[in-house]
Order: structure tokens, then C-alpha cells, then sequence
């Protein structure tokens, strides 16, 4: 479905700073975004075409600026490819299901379960808090 958009739907559809960050591969200013202090329970999903890619329980506070997970919903939520822009060497993560980028990922998280950390802007990402009365 979204993922069939031509870069021209995206512009509509988005606004100028996510298509920026999400399509053209922008970095927000850190400690800018919304979702940094975020502490609500509930799934983090694609601003783009609303996929799911992270759970709140996976969030951490790295100190970077960023909103930082140490793990993604699912493996297959995300693709991971590299990234030599700008002079480093880094890890892109971006959106498996409409190819939208969201952040990179670094293993610089020894005292989180997994070492890494995802570090995704805010701008690329949706939230949809866990219904209290939902169990599951
Ligand atoms: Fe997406």
C-alpha cells in the first residue's frame, strides 16, 4: 500500500521536516523531538506508513538527544543497511515495509540487554499508547 507512493504523494503527505528526515535521510536536531522524554507505555510505529518497529519497554534514556530503543519489535520491522555519508562509517536503520529512514543503530549500549542502540528521530515515528484495559 504505502510503500507504492512516488516521492511526490510522500511530499504531500508529510510534512516538510519528515519528508526531509524520512525520505531525504535528515537527522533531526537532537534533544528537538517530541518522543525523547516519552515514558508512556505503548508501540512506536512508522510516521510514514505506520508499521510497528519499536515498544516502549525497549526505550532508554542514552543521553544523546535521540529517542534510543535496544531492540526492535520485530526482526523484520526494520532494514539495516550501510551508511559511509559524511565521513562515517554508521548503521541505517529504515522502515522494512515502506524503505523510510528512521535513525541509525550503534553498538555503544554495554549496560543495555542487548549493547545496541537505535537511535531514531523522533519525526519518523508514531505512538500509540497501550489501552489500559488491554491485557495483552
Ligand atoms: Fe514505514
Amino acid at each position: 500500500m504505502d510503500k507504492q507512493l512516488t516521492e511526490d504523494q510522500w511530499k504531500k503527505r508529510l510534512t516538510p521536516e519528515q519528508y526531509k528526515i524520512l525520505r531525504d535521510r535528515g537527522t533531526e536536531a537532537p534533544f528537538s523531538g517530541k518522543f525523547l522524554k516519552n515514558k508512556e507505555t505503548g508501540m512506536y510505529t512508522c510516521a510514514a506508513c505506520g508499521a510497528k518497529l519499536f515498544k516502549s519497554d525497549h526505550k532508554f534514556d542514552s543521553g544523546t538527544g535521540w529517542p534510543s530503543f535496544y531492540d526492535v519489535f520485530s526482526s523484520d520491522a526494520v532494514k539495516l543497511n550501510e551508511d559511509n555519508r559524511h565521513g562515517m562509517r554508521r548503521v541505517e536503520v529504515s522502515c522494512a515495509n515502506c524503505g523510510s529512514h528512521l535513525g541509525h543503530v550503534f553498538n555503544d549500549a554495554p549496560d543495555q540487554p542487548t549493547g545496541m542502540r537505535f537511535c531514531i528521530n523522533s519525526a519518523c515515528l508514531g505512538f500509540e499508547p497501550k489501552n489500559k484495559n488491554d491485557k495483552s
